[in-house]
């Protein structure tokens, strides 16, 4: 990939710092509010229920979400995170569930990892804010849901609310997904193995390519680890420049 002089100074200036949370920056949602439809899933057989939201366009999806009562978070929510950005997006980065800001807000990554993975974005000169598509990123969560007290999302969790991520992807059809951190990662790639063994190189999910890196809350801690997700994201990078554009019928939904 080629940079530009301001990523160039970027990257030098950033050593481990780059990626710092920056504090004056509030992320809008880019997707404007669909108007409401009428909510299609909610008491159904999990089989049908998956196949339900699998036909959703987005404003059935998205109030699907809001509705949603598939698993126990709906109790403790404040509200749903259903994702922000780009409805064709080239990149869709997926986390794992809404924290304490994030369920406030009704938006993902708002607190500190999301300060974090804003600059990341940076870095690779994309947004979270109302840009072109290869500019604008997606970002969701493998739940919609705020787990109580941040806990770690329980199997059942995962798998009620995964239609609603598959049929983000679907809609999407990005040119590449970012897997941030062990439950994204696990969940899309059917796998157990540590994310050490899983990043630095390209699997597919449905057909898209996937690239694996540690989750933005895990590199506040981890500091050293900085340096491979930064070599993650230059491959996600070379993926997302290379890989075909995708389109489909979905692709030209109202957004
Ligand atoms: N961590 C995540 O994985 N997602 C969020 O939205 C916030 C924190």
């Amino acid at each position: 990939m080629s940079w530009s002089e301001r990523q160039r100074l970027m990257l030098q200036e950033m050593g481990l710092r780059v990626w710092a949370p920056v504090e004056s920056e509030a992320p809008a949602a880019a997707v404007p509010e669909a108007p409401p439809a009428p909510p299609a899933a909610t008491a159904l057989p999990p089989d049908d229920r998956a196949a339900a939201i699998a036909a959703m366009p987005w404003s059935a999806l998205r109030e699907a979400v809001a509705q949603c009562t598939a698993c126990g978070l709906c109790q403790s929510r404040r509200q749903t995170v259903f994702g922000v950005g780009h409805a064709n997006a080239h990149w869709m980065i997926v986390g794992e569930a809404p924290g304490e800001q994030e369920d406030l807000k009704g938006e993902p990554f708002v607190g500190a990892a999301g300060h974090l993975l804003d600059s990341m974005l940076r870095a690779l000169n994309l947004t979270r804010d109302e840009a072109p598509p290869e500019r604008q990123v997606y970002i969701a969560n493998t739940l919609k849901c705020r787990p109580p007290r941040n806990r770690n999302p329980e199997p059942e969790e995962l798998a009620r609310c995964e239609p609603f991520l598959m049929r983000q992807i679907e809609l999407i059809r990005p040119r590449l997904i970012l897997a941030m951190g062990r439950f994204a990662v696990h969940s899309l790639l059917r796998s157990s193995e540590p994310i050490g063994k899983l990043r630095g190189r390209v699997h597919r999910y449905q057909g898209v390519p996937l690239v694996v890196t540690y989750h933005p809350a895990y590199l506040l801690r981890n500091l050293a680890d900085k340096s491979r997700a930064w070599d993650d994201l230059c491959l996600a990078a070379q993926v997302a420049d290379a890989s075909p554009s995708s389109s489909s019928a979905a692709a030209a939904s109202p957004r």
